[in-house]
Order: C-alpha cells, then sequence, then structure tokens
C-alpha cells in the first residue's frame, strides 16, 4: 500500500489516503518511485469543479523519482522502439513529461509529442496522478526522460550539483514558459519585424530593402500572467533575445501584487548575470488596466508584437487582444474551458492576428528546456527564497492546507516530498 493525494468530486475536496500500490499492467509500463511531486495552477481546474471529473483520483502531473520496476518490453534494442526501451534501468533518475507518449507514433516522430495517438494526462481519472509514493507511467520508453545518462554528466559540467527539485521543472513548467516563447518568437509574423524588412519583401529570397538593421530593433512583448509557467517564460524570453541579439521589452501583467513583486525579483537575479539592460532587454510588471496604456505608450500605440497568454481564462485572452498590435501574434499555453470562445472572426480579421493555442509538446522540448534550466540555477534551484520559483516542499500530510493556500493565490509554486 501507499500514501497518495486524492481528488474527490464535485469540487474543493482533497484527501490523503492509502491506496494499492501500482503494479506494472502493461510491458511498456515503468513504476517510478516519486521524489518529488509538484502542485500545479493546473490541478485547480479539477479541485475547483470547472472540469467534469466524476471520478475519485491520484492528483499530479510533474514529477521527478526513480525507476523501481520495468514491464517486459525494456531491456531490449528493437528496431523502431524509442531508445529508452534498451537502456532504461531500475534505479535510474527520471522526469516525466505531464503527458505520456509513446515516441512512436507520427505524431511523436515528429515532435509534436503532446498530440501522441496513446497520450494520456498524469493525475485524472484516465491516469493516475503522480502525487503518491509510487506512479505508474504508461509508454515509459517513449515518456520518460533519463537523467542518469551519462552524456548529461559530459554534456554539462555542473551536472553534479543541479538540483533535484529544480529538475522537476521539466515536467511542465519550464518546457511550457519556453514554448509560449519560442512559439512566438519564431511564428513566421515576426520575422519581418526581427529582419528589419518591410512585409511582405522579407519572403523574397533576395531582399532589397532593409529599413532598419535587427539590432536596432526594439520588439515589446507582453505576458500575461506570472504564475511560474509565466516566470518560465520571462526568463526564456530575455535568454533568447540575448541569444539571437534582438532588443526586447517585455511587460508582466498580473491582477496579484505579490506575483508581480516574485516576477520583478527573479527578474532582477538574472539580469544581475546576464547584462541584459546593456542588452536593450528589460522586463517591467503592471496590473491589467495599466498595461494597456504603457503598452500604447512604449509603442507610439501601435501595441505589443506578441501576448503570450499564460492563464486560460477569457478575461485574459481578452486582454492579450487588446495588447496585441494588427500583424501581430498571441501565444497561448493557458487551458480555455470557457464556451463560447470569446474572440470572433471579426475580431482576428480587425487586427490581422496569429492566435497559437495548445498543449506544450513537453517531452520533445525537454532537452532546449535542460539548457536553460542548467544555466539559470541561479532562480530554479532556490526553495523558500525572494527569487526561487518554489515557494516550499512539504510532505503530503500538508497537502489539503497548500492546495487551499494556492487556490486563493497566497503561495506560490509547492512541491510535495511523499516519502517524509
Ligand atoms: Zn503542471
Ligand atoms: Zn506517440
Amino acid at each position: 500500500m501507499q500514501s497518495a493525494i486524492r481528488f474527490h468530486p464535485p469540487s474543493y475536496d482533497i484527501r490523503v489516503e492509502t491506496i494499492p500500490t501500482p503494479r506494472i499492467s502493461d510491458p511498456d509500463d515503468a513504476i517510478v518511485k516519486v521524489k518529488y511531486a509538484g502542485l500545479c495552477g493546473s490541478d485547480l481546474h479539477a479541485y475547483r469543479g470547472h472540469e467534469i471529473v466524476d471520478q475519485v483520483h491520484t492528483c499530479g502531473h510533474e514529477f521527478i523519482g526513480e525507476i523501481v520496476e520495468l514491464g517486459s518490453a525494456f531491456g531490449k534494442a528493437i528496431d523502431g522502439r524509442a531508445p529508452l526501451y534498451s537502456t532504461l534501468k531500475v534505479g535510474d533518475k527520471v522526469v516525466s513529461p505531464f503527458t505520456t507518449n509513446c515516441g512512436e507514433c507520427a505524431f511523436c516522430r515528429a515532435g509534436v509529442t503532446c498530440r501522441c495517438i496513446h497520450s494520456k494526462l498524469f493525475g485524472c481519472p484516465a491516469l493516475e496522478g503522480a502525487q503518491a509514493q509510487y506512479v505508474r507511467v504508461p509508454k515509459a520508453g517513449g515518456t520518460l526522460y533519463s537523467l542518469s545518462d551519462p552524456a548529461l554528466s559530459q554534456k554539462y559540467s555542473s551536472w553534479a550539483n543541479i538540483s533535484d527539485s529544480s529538475l522537476l521543472f521539466l515536467g511542465d513548467i519550464l518546457p511550457t514558459g519556453l514554448f509560449a516563447a519560442l512559439q512566438a518568437i519564431h511564428h513566421p509574423k515576426l520575422q519581418a519585424t526581427l529582419s528589419g524588412i518591410p512585409w511582405p519583401l522579407h519572403m523574397d529570397t533576395s531582399p532589397s530593402v532593409r529599413t532598419e538593421s535587427p539590432k536596432d530593433i526594439t520588439l515589446t512583448f507582453a505576458i500575461v500572467g506570472l504564475g511560474p509557467v509565466g516566470l518560465c517564460a520571462m526568463i526564456a524570453l530575455a535568454d533568447q533575445a540575448s541569444l539571437k541579439g534582438f532588443k526586447l521589452r517585455i511587460v508582466g501583467v498580473d491582477l496579484n501584487e505579490a506575483r508581480r513583486q516574485k516576477a520583478e525579483r527573479v527578474y532582477a537575479t538574472v539580469c544581475q548575470t546576464e547584462g541584459y539592460t546593456d542588452a536593450g532587454i528589460s522586463f517591467v510588471t503592471y496590473d491589467g488596466e495599466a498595461a494597456k496604456s504603457a503598452v500604447s505608450e512604449y509603442t507610439e500605440g501601435a501595441g505589443c508584437d506578441a501576448v503570450l497568454e499564460i492563464v486560460g481564462h477569457d478575461s485574459a485572452l481578452n486582454l492579450a487582444y487588446d495588447l496585441v498590435r494588427p500583424f501581430g501574434v498571441i501565444s497561448s499555453v493557458g487551458v480555455h474551458s470557457e464556451r463560447p470562445f470569446p474572440l470572433s472572426g471579426g475580431n482576428l480579421y480587425d487586427k490581422n492576428v496569429s492566435m497559437d493555442f495548445g498543449r506544450c509538446p513537453a517531452r520533445a522540448m525537454l532537452p532546449i528546456a535542460l539548457d536553460l534550466l542548467v544555466k539559470r540555477q541561479d532562480v530554479f534551484a532556490g526553495v523558500g527564497t525572494d527569487a526561487s520559483l518554489v515557494d516550499r516542499i512539504v510532505g503530503m500530510g500538508d497537502a489539503v492546507e497548500m492546495y487551499k493556500l494556492f487556490d486563493k493565490g497566497d503561495i506560490g509554486k509547492v512541491l510535495f516530498q511523499p516519502w517524509e
């Protein structure tokens, strides 16, 4: 038997219960002994009763842990199978994306692992979650990422010092924030601005008109929602602007003042070591309405080149639409479960706005998210400090209280340590 944090429908009912330890039920399964399991904003959708969930289940979709049992598909090198089926061993340290993915279907091979034909979300009636002592991982050879791979200590000289609590971010919040950022920066709509060549000549194979040098261009991006994913998006945006050499003004928007202050401290910490100010990269925060006038002032009334919408609520999407400029981009990773959709075809037509929605392909993003995680241990490794993303690491006995505090926005990222 094991302890697990369980959700009882319809809403606001979390219990720590003793339930059977999961077993291998398919040759592709692995059983992971959980070291840390995250409490995430999307756990609140079921908790608040916003999602129709009619079954008691174990919560949580973010975890890091150790392999304790493998199905019979492991230990064999078979052509066409995901590589971990031949290399993963009992005792290996692993992290998992928040959804399962086989690593073998057409979607997985194309890198859009969130749309795997075998995809299941941990922590819902379809698949028991990870806020427990053990979790069963289906399609584990495709889903899991091995942190015991010797190539990692060769690639990263600081590998032995990377904190385990920070590695948990690879399961969801860091790939998702990075995905929101990259999806916007690489969007075709922004390539004219980034190249300094006006639309549509930037698509010409031998463009003859360059109005500005790319290094003289300042882009303005907004992030709507400064929870942990929004912070990861902010860190990713500043990093990308610095690597690619363009100037970037980032406007962070959140109604919660404590979150805005945390975001500013996190930015100040990463800024210290990176010389962002000299590179023309900046970060300011506002609540909703003030952001509109600030963006208007910064951009001579034009609006943001891109808005990252992290919240998944109608009001956040409406604000993103108000903030974005014509021919701009909205990159949305929030879970929108409300109906009907708050924007009309006319809204989109009137601004030539492009909108990208949907779940992050976390497993495919994981290796590049790891680069950023290793680089930014200054903010990712801390626990309970001014500029750390994790507020508290607690035992499962505190689960009921942590869900309450997290729901009210009175606490930031919480990790459960199921063996404490
Ligand atoms: Zn999550
Ligand atoms: Zn697949």
